[in-house]
C-alpha cells in the first residue's frame, strides 16, 4: 500500500495547481486522474471554445469592415479550424502527464473511489494519505426527458469533424450562447431553446437583452418560454417536442442545460463528507465534513462563487498554504469576473447594475460607447459599460458588453479589487486609443 501526505483527485486546472503547490512545498503529493490529464478547460472547455471563438472574431471583423477596406467574404471552414483545434488539444494529456513527471510528483490512471477513511482505490491500487482533496469538477447534465440521450452536449460539439446544417442547443447559459454563436459565425442554421424569458441569471438584464438582439440579427433562432417535453429520432433527424405547440426538427440537437458535480461514484458515504449534485459541501476552510478531506475547484457546492477556471486556480493557492501551514485564515474571495465568450463579449465582476436599486447607497453609472471612436474605428455594433459605485465613490461593480468586454472587465476587476474611487480612475493616465482610456470619460 503506498502512502503520501496528500493525494490529489482528479487532474483539471484546480487539482493539478494544487499538486505543483504542495510538492513546491516538499509535500510527498500523488494525483489521481481517470480521463483527459488536463480535466475540462483545456481538453474540452475554455481554452479549445476560445479557439473556435478566435475565428468567429475574423470573421465578425472582416464583416464589420467590409466596404471599408476589406472585402468582407471571409467564410469559416469547420473542419480546417477543427484541425487547428485539435491540433491544441490533442497534445494537452500526454504534455499534462509528463510536466507532472517531470516534477516527480506521483501519477495515477484510474477511477478513484474511497473504501474506508483515509484508503481509496484506484484500480487494484490501495492508497492511504494523511489528507485528500477531492477536484473531480463537473459533468453536463441532459434534461429530465423522454429521449433526452439524443441530445448531445458540449463536449460533444468540441470535437465534431463536420458542422450539421442544423443545430438546436437547449438552455439559455454560457455553453448555449457561446457556442451558438459559434455554430452561426461558421454557416449552420442555429436555434437556441430557452424555456423562459431571462437568459444568462448572473449577467445584467438590459445587456443580455441587447446580446440576445445581436446574436439573432447575425441568424440565431430564439425560442423563448418553451418547455422542451420529448425528444425523437426520425428519418429526417432530432425531433424536438415542446408545449406551446413547439415541435422542430434538426440535425442535432445539444444540451446546455448545466454541469452536475463528480461526486456520485467517490464512495463519499463511506467517509462520512456531504455532497449532492450541486457539490461537495465545504466550510470557509475549504474542509469537507470529515476533517481529513478538502474540495476544491468546479465540485464546490458554493452557491454563490462562480464554477471557472481561475476560481479553481485561487483554491488551489488557497489551500496549498493551509495545508502546508503557512496560514490558517478562511477564504476570501476577490471580486470575481465572468464573461460570455462570443462576439460581441458580456462581463460581469462585483455588484450588478440590478442588485443596486434596491438599495440607496449605490448608484449606476452607465454609458453607451457604440458611437465612440474606440470602437467605430472597427465598426463594432455595440459597446455598452455600466460601473456601479457606493456612497464614497468606489467602484464596487462593473457589467460589460462590447467586442473587448473581456479585458476591458479584468482591468474593473483590478481596480475593484484595490478599493479604487473615481478619483483614482481619472489619476490614470492610460494608453490612448484604447478601451482602458475611455473610462475616464464614464465620471
Ligand atoms: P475539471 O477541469 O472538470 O477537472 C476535474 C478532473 O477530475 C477531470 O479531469 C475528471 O476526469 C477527473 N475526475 C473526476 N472524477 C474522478 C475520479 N473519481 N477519479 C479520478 N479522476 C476523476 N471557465 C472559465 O473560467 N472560462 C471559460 O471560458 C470557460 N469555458 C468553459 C467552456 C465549457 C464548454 C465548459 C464545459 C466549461 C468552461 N469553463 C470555463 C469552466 C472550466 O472548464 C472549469 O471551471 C474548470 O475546468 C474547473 O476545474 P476543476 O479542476 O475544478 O475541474
Ligand atoms: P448554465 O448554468 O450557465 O445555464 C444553464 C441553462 O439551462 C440556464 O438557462 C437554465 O435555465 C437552463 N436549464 C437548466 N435546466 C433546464 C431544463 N431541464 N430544461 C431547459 N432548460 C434548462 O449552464 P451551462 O451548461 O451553459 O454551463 C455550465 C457551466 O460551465 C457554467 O455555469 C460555468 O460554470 C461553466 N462555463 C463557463 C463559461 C465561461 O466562463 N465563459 C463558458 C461555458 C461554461 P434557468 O436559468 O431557468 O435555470
Amino acid at each position: 500500500m503506498q502512502s503520501f501526505d496528500q493525494i490529489v483527485i482528479g487532474g483539471g486546472p484546480g487539482g493539478l495547481a494544487l499538486a505543483y503547490g504542495l510538492k513546491a512545498a516538499g509535500k510527498n503529493v500523488a494525483i489521481v486522474e481517470e480521463n483527459l490529464w488536463g480535466g475540462t478547460c483545456p481538453n474540452r472547455g475554455c481554452d479549445p471554445k476560445k479557439i473556435l471563438v478566435a475565428a468567429v472574431e475574423a470573421k465578425r471583423h472582416a464583416e464589420q469592415l467590409a466596404h471599408a477596406g476589406l472585402d468582407g467574404t471571409t467564410t469559416i471552414n469547420w473542419p480546417d479550424l477543427m484541425r487547428n483545434k485539435f491540433a491544441y488539444t490533442d497534445a494537452i494529456p500526454d504534455d499534462t502527464l509528463q510536466g507532472l513527471q517531470h516534477s516527480e510528483i506521483t501519477t495515477f490512471y484510474g477511477h478513484a473511489a474511497f473504501t474506508s477513511a483515509g484508503h481509496l482505490a484506484v484500480g487494484e491500487e490501495t492508497l492511504t494519505a494523511a489528507q485528500f482533496i477531492l477536484a473531480t469538477g463537473q459533468r453536463p447534465v441532459r434534461p429530465a426527458i423522454d429521449g433526452a440521450q439524443l441530445l448531445q452536449t458540449s463536449t460533444d460539439f468540441l470535437n465534431w469533424r463536420q458542422l450539421p446544417k442544423q443545430i438546436a442547443f437547449i438552455g439559455g447559459g454560457y455553453i448555449a450562447f457561446e457556442l451558438a454563436d459559434i455554430a452561426n459565425a461558421a454557416g449552420a442554421d442555429v436555434h437556441v431553446i430557452l424555456r423562459h424569458d431571462r437568459a444568462l441569471r448572473a449577467f445584467d438584464a438590459e445587456l443580455v437583452k441587447d446580446l440576445r438582439d445581436q446574436l439573432a440579427k447575425a441568424g440565431v433562432h430564439f425560442h423563448e418560454n418553451v418547455t422542451l417535453t420529448k425528444v425523437a429520432k426520425t428519418s429526417t433527424g432530432i425531433e424536438l417536442t415542446g408545449d406551446q405547440q413547439f415541435d422542430l426538427t434538426v440535425a442535432a440537437a445539444v444540451a446546455a442545460t448545466g454541469r452536475i458535480a463528480n461526486v456520485d461514484t467517490l464512495n463519499l458515504e463511506a467517509v462520512g463528507v456531504s455532497a449532492d449534485r450541486h457539490g461537495v459541501v465545504v466550510n470557509d476552510h475549504l474542509q469537507t465534513t470529515n476533517e481529513h478531506i478538502y474540495a476544491l475547484g468546479d465540485v464546490v457546492a458554493k452557491k454563490s462563487i462562480p464554477k471557472l477556471t481561475p476560481v479553481a486556480g485561487f483554491e488551489a493557492r488557497y489551500l496549498t498554504d493551509t495545508l502546508t501551514g503557512a496560514h490558517s485564515e478562511a477564504i476570501q474571495y476577490p471580486a470575481i469576473p465572468t464573461v460570455v465568450f462570443g462576439m460581441p463579449r458580456l462581463a460581469q465582476v462585483g455588484v450588478s447594475p440590478a442588485e443596486t436599486t434596491t438599495t440607496t447607497d449605490r448608484r449606476v453609472k452607465a454609458l453607451d460607447m457604440t458611437h465612440w471612436y474606440t470602437y467605430q474605428r472597427i465598426h463594432d455594433p455595440l459597446a455598452k459599460v455600466k460601473v456601479v459605485l457606493d456612497r464614497q465613490g468606489r467602484l464596487v461593480g462593473a457589467s460589460a458588453l462590447s467586442t473587448i468586454a473581456d479585458e476591458l472587465i479584468n482591468y474593473l476587476t483590478a481596480l475593484i479589487n484595490q478599493g479604487a474611487t473615481v478619483a483614482d480612475v481619472n489619476n490614470q493616465i492610460m494608453a490612448y486609443p484604447t478601451p482602458a482610456s475611455d473610462l475616464s470619460y464614464l465620471f
